[in-house]
């Protein structure tokens, strides 16, 4: 997606969000919306990739918002998802089985569990979802089947949005690693549980009217090598994680969700996990995973007003000390040391706890949301400077800094 079309899908949301009448909402509206404004948004020149040393351009959020609404930050997430699905397929400890006499290794599939769309017809996006969630859990906890042959892999959760009775297809992709796979028990496993979920909720259960009386459950086995899209039964791994990590690549998708089902979904907090790494490739995951899901430091900026420093407190929870008169241009990094701690001020509760138990006004929040930006901006804006010394930057309303003439402070090449 282009930059324009990215700012104009995250703001048509912004729109819908406050158009759904609640104070959740429209705090959630307000943090979009600054996020994808062009004083949020920097282009970097002669960025310097840490590990390869490779100079490239890129993009720069001086603050995030971290909505899957916002299509800034899901593009983000789904660059994490991918990088983690390879991860997991390089590093997978290899295993075999005994197929008779032949010792057989374990291969990847890609599979996607469908729903009975026409028996959820009315039910929110919110409900299906769970319908979908219970029939998941139960299948991969209780099927004997899929504990049998399935090693572990990684499971994400998809919906289409069209104008049909039931608007929502609501799909599992998979990538497992496994043995040999039998459709038709598969079929028949996933059917059961759906089933059984449909039951959970108490909702009416018919038998799908496909051929096989079973719900529709595709496969194709992961190949390393190029495979036509469109092919049925093999689908190369570059597709296969394409597919997996897709969904959040469609944020225009939540564009077309009726006002009701936007409501329900952004006043529970955690929204969903879609992207899950489970059985042994979970395991896999882990020296990957913690650092992934860690966004670039966004430490809290102290004004120390006895000294007149400033206190910038790092995520890892070390902090430095600088002084923004004297010693600007070389902020001395230091482990944290009790003397020059900064206060400890009781963790603050998060916007959401405290706009949906009325602790704070919408107004008040968009007061605190700016004077927060405002301040770490300035901290990024070091920071910017201390990770890639060479380059420049311009934000998307033409503000420049860290180039020739640089109004930083901060910066050797200034002035
Ligand atoms: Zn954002
Ligand atoms: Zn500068």
């Amino acid at each position: 997606m282009t930059l324009f079309l990215k700012q104009n899908s995250s703001n048509k949301i912004a729109d819908r969000l406050d158009l759904v009448g609640s104070r959740v909402a429209s705090a959630l509206s307000d943090r979009i919306r600054l996020c994808n404004q062009n004083w949020n948004i920097a282009e970097g020149q002669g960025l310097v990739n840490g590990k390869t040393g490779a100079t490239f351009n890129g993009r720069i959020l001086l603050w995030n918002c971290k909505s899957r609404f916002c299509s800034f930050c899901v593009s983000g997430i789904s660059t994490r998802n991918r990088k983690i699905s390879n991860y997991i397929i390089e590093n997978q400890p290899k295993e075999t089985y005994f197929c008779g006499r032949y010792e057989v290794p374990y291969e990847w599939r890609f599979v996607v569990l469908t729903m009975p769309d026409d028996l959820l017809i009315g039910l929110s996006l919110f409900h299906q979802r769970e319908v979908f969630y219970h029939a998941w859990r139960l299948f991969s906890t209780k099927s004997k089947y899929f504990k049998k042959v399935v090693s572990g892999g990684i499971k994400t959760e998809e919906f289409t949005f069209d104008y049909a009775l039931n608007p929502y297809h609501y799909h599992g992709n998979l990538l497992l690693y496994c043995q040999f796979l039998n459709q038709e028990q598969f079929k028949k496993d996933w059917t059961k549980y759906v089933k059984a979920s449909f039951h959970h909720y108490g909702l009416t259960w018919q038998t799908p009217k496909t051929k096989s009386k079973l719900l529709n459950v595709y496969l194709k086995r992961v190949v390393d090598q190029r495979v036509n899209e469109d092919h049925n039964t093999l689908i190369s791994v570059q597709n296969a994680v394409k597919y997996l990590c897709k969904y959040v690549t469609k944020s225009q998708t939540w564009e077309d969700v009726p006002l009701l089902d936007l409501k329900e979904i952004t006043e529970n907090r955690r929204f969903w996990r879609m992207f899950e790494p489970f059985g042994s490739c979970r395991e896999t995951a882990k020296p990957i995973r913690p650092k992934a899901v860690k966004t670039p430091a966004k430490p809290v900026v102290i004004v120390n007003y006895r000294a007149g420093e400033l206190i910038s407190l790092l995520s890892n929870g070390a902090f430095y000390v600088h002084s923004p008169t004297i010693n600007a241009t070389t902020p001395a990094f230091a482990p944290a040391n009790p003397a020059h701690a900064p206060p400890t001020k009781l963790k603050k509760k998060s916007w959401f706890y405290r706009i949906s138990n009325n602790l704070i006004t919408n107004a008040a929040y968009r007061n605190e949301l700016i004077n927060n930006f405002i301040q770490i901006r300035q901290f990024r804006i070091k920071q910017l400077q201390a990770l890639y010394p060479n380059a420049k930057f311009r934000m998307l309303d033409g503000v420049k800094f860290h180039g020739e003439s640089c109004i930083c402070g901060a910066c050797p090449r200034g002035h």
